[in-house]
């Protein structure tokens, strides 16, 4: 008899369900296991709950209003790096960051699906001759942020393989695999087998800062930590490294348009 593995079947009783407090609706995820209530709020403004099965709506209700102060405090500081990275829009002169340069958005009209490409200082999007006629380019085109996503991670692959290669050879290090991920926080990781993971969102960061993510990475393969050791070999190769570690730090939200689901902003939010 086929069965599920325990995890699959615990993850099977795990539900969510949409609860209403004081007119904010809050995301409820209730898992077997769980003893306590717990309380997220994630950079979009969604307020998340973590709950034991048999807990009544009226006791998470309690729950969400005993932490109204502090959710009130951080939904306005959110708020506030909301405003200073507003969601991106596909209009035209919009600008968008590619390897630390900002280019403004122009379109043309193209033969095939929508392109995007780099020429004369501005990202130039191709669109469709059939329907260039009535393109709009000052109008939002939210239907091209997935062909703009991948233009860059085609474009991030190409070259992250080439600094991975580059940096492996001057450091005498191979990683044992490479891939890429869009993760939500880390623009890179290794695993202790050896296998490098590296956020193909970072082709927003100049060059060098790029490098200094692969560098970083690359010397895990030696220091499996972040010891004083290991930062002097990540100095040999990128000698202002905490500069470039500072750029990451201030241009974490940068990325976002690239995301497939904004971190920033609430998902009803149409461009
Ligand atoms: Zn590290």
């Amino acid at each position: 008899m086929f069965r599920f593995p325990a995890r699959r079947a615990q993850e099977s009783r795990i539900t969510h369900e949409d609860l209403n407090v004081a007119g904010r609706t809050v995301e409820i995820t209730r898992r077997p296991y769980k003893r306590s209530l717990g309380l997220t709020l994630r950079m979009n403004g969604k307020i998340c709950v973590s709950a034991p099965k048999g807990v009544s709506s009226s006791k998470i209700r309690d729950f969400v209003l005993s932490q109204e102060e502090w959710i009130k405090a951080n939904l306005s500081r959110y708020e506030n790096v909301r405003r200073a990275y507003p969601k991106k829009r596909l209009v035209e002169g919009e600008e968008f960051l590619f390897l630390g340069q900002a280019f403004p958005l122009t379109f043309e009209p193209c033969t095939g699906q929508p392109c995007f490409k780099i020429r004369d200082g501005k990202l130039v999007c191709g669109v469709r001759r059939e329907i260039w006629h009535c393109f709009d380019p000052h109008q939002p085109h939210p239907e091209l942020l997935s062909s703009l996503a991948l233009f860059y991670k085609k474009k991030a692959r190409e070259i992250l393989v080439k600094s991975v290669r580059d940096f492996s050879e001057r450091m005498a290090l191979y990683p044992s695999g490479l891939s890429f991920r869009a993760q939500r926080t880390r623009w890179g990781s290794c695993s202790s087998k050896g296998r490098i993971s590296l956020n193909w969102k970072m082709v927003i960061a100049p060059p060098e800062v790029i490098d200094y993510v692969v560098i970083h990475e690359l010397s895990h393969l030696k220091f499996y930590n972040h010891s004083a050791a290991f930062w002097s070999l990540v100095e040999t190769q990128s000698p202002n490294y905490r500069a470039h570690r500072d750029w990451l730090k201030q241009h974490q939200f940068e990325a976002d348009f690239l995301a497939s689901e904004s971190e920033l902003h609430p998902s009803d939010d149409i461009a």
